[in-house]
């Protein structure tokens, strides 16, 4: 055979085998396609058709989900409610149970996944898929029924972006929308190849800035131990693969982040906000207006929260920088661990003060964390109220946002007590591994 003949039956038997794969693909994706919409009606013909629940609120803090609503469901003489679960449900119809408390009064069915506001439904944890969120009722009569969910909430679609790991992240799509004329709530998780530039995974935040030095001890200023601790831990941080957001760099006038304005545009509390981070660490250094001079490790940690997280921070920083738990009672919850929340003094105290400044308190209570960049960052979970009603203050952009970021803030020891500023100076690298440590061990759980 000539050689050029060659050539052509290969290139035509290549051409063939081209067009067989092609068809092949074509004819296998639209199976898949067939399925899935054979399984989506199959999903939504077996939800009860008669009645809808309703969202009421829904969250996200840090990395976890959680959701309040009802639903109206007449009373059937002789048949009780057995049990109550909120369960994701994808289109393969794999089942994941998100577990609930209820209440069914006066015909009214009212549920809620929240208990701690840093768990729930770990967002982080969900593979690659659409999956519906439904209620499912078990009744005494073995009757198992699944509700659709409508959102009555005044959240509309949210996007989420997981935290960097192995260089991926998943997009995490909330959204409400309709099948056949029934509403639901849809969460989709698709793979991205980069984060949106805006788009970060941790906070950090070094305490104070500008003209507020914070804690003074001689020459050295809180602000600046502060500052040169936040960029060891972003560096390290940056290491294990994270995206990483500083609240300043130093570059901040000497007007800037004073007490009133870490609520402007280009404040702290909006910044951070801005960021879409998971986690937010502030960094401080205590001081004290006793002449005790006491020492060592405080981690607050917002309230109605696990303090799993908060424990590890404050061992790993003991352990790493031979420092010492601190031994203040006040707020304590465990050793390191304090949530400080508004006392009825403290209530009263804001209260006169907004009268005098002619403008309408706040609704505080005592269970409103104390310390605003816990308070403030953490939207409606953790009952931020700076709105701009008080004309001396900016506005938190975010108070009202159902998303917001799992913070503590740290003091790190005394500036006060020589030991521990002369260790913290020393030694800001062991500090700082012990917070890294805990935070690649938290996200890799
Ligand atoms: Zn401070």
């Amino acid at each position: 055979m000539k050689k050029k003949t060659q050539i052509r039956i290969i290139v035509v038997l290549f051409i063939i085998l081209m067009i067989f794969l092609i068809y092949t693909k074509i004819k296998n994706d639209h199976n898949k396609e067939a399925i899935a919409v054979q399984q989506t009606k199959e999903l939504f013909s077996s939800l009860d058709q008669n009645y809808t629940a309703n969202i009421n609120k829904y969250i996200i803090y840090g990395t976890h989900f959680n959701i309040e609503g009802n639903i109206n469901i007449p009373k059937i003489s002789g048949i009780s409610i057995y049990s109550v679960d909120l369960i994701l449900k994808n289109i393969n119809g794999d089942e994941m149970n998100l577990g609930c408390t209820h209440n069914y009064k006066n015909s009214v069915l009212s549920f809620s996944t929240i208990t701690e506001i840093n768990k729930g439904l770990d967002l982080e944890s969900l593979s690659q898929s659409n999956y519906y969120l439904i209620l499912k009722v078990i009744y005494s009569n073995d009757d198992i029924k699944y509700y659709s969910l409508k959102n009555d909430s005044s959240y509309e679609n949210t996007t989420y972006y997981t935290i960097t790991k192995k260089s991926s992240n998943n997009k995490i799509d909330i959204n409400f929308d309709s099948y056949n004329n029934i509403p639901y709530m849809g969460i989709s998780v698709t793979q991205i190849n980069k984060l949106p530039d805006d788009v970060y995974d941790i906070v950090i935040d070094p305490g104070h800035g500008g003209s507020d030095t914070g804690a003074i001890n001689g020459s050295n200023t809180e602000s600046s131990i502060a500052l040169q601790c936040a960029k060891i831990l972003k560096q390290k941080l940056e290491s294990s693969g994270y995206k990483v957001f500083l609240t300043r760099d130093g570059t901040e006038s000497r007007q800037e982040l004073t007490a009133n304005s870490v609520y402007d545009e280009n404040g702290r509390v909006n910044t951070a906000q801005a960021s879409h981070s998971k986690l937010l660490i502030s960094l401080h250094l205590n001081s004290t207006t006793g002449t005790v001079k006491q020492g060592g490790v405080e981690v607050f940690s917002p309230s109605n929260c696990n303090l799993d997280f908060a424990k590890l921070l404050a061992k790993n920083i003991v352990e790493k920088a031979n420092t010492s738990y601190s031994a203040v009672d006040t707020y304590k919850k465990s050793d390191g661990v304090y949530v400080r929340n508004f006392t009825n003094a403290d209530i009263l105290a804001f209260k006169t003060k907004a009268k005098k400044d002619n403008y309408e308190p706040y609704n505080i209570t005592t269970s409103t964390p104390y310390l605003y960049m816990i308070r403030e960052t953490g939207g409606i979970a953790t009952n931020a109220f700076v709105d701009g009603r008080n004309k001396n203050y900016g506005t938190n952009k975010y108070y009202n946002s159902n998303i917001g970021l799992e913070s503590y803030l740290i003091e790190l020891g005394y500036m006060v007590n020589d030991t521990d500023l002369q260790n913290i100076i020393n030694n800001k690298d062991l500090y700082m591994q012990g917070i890294a440590d805990s935070i690649n061990s938290f996200y890799n759980s």
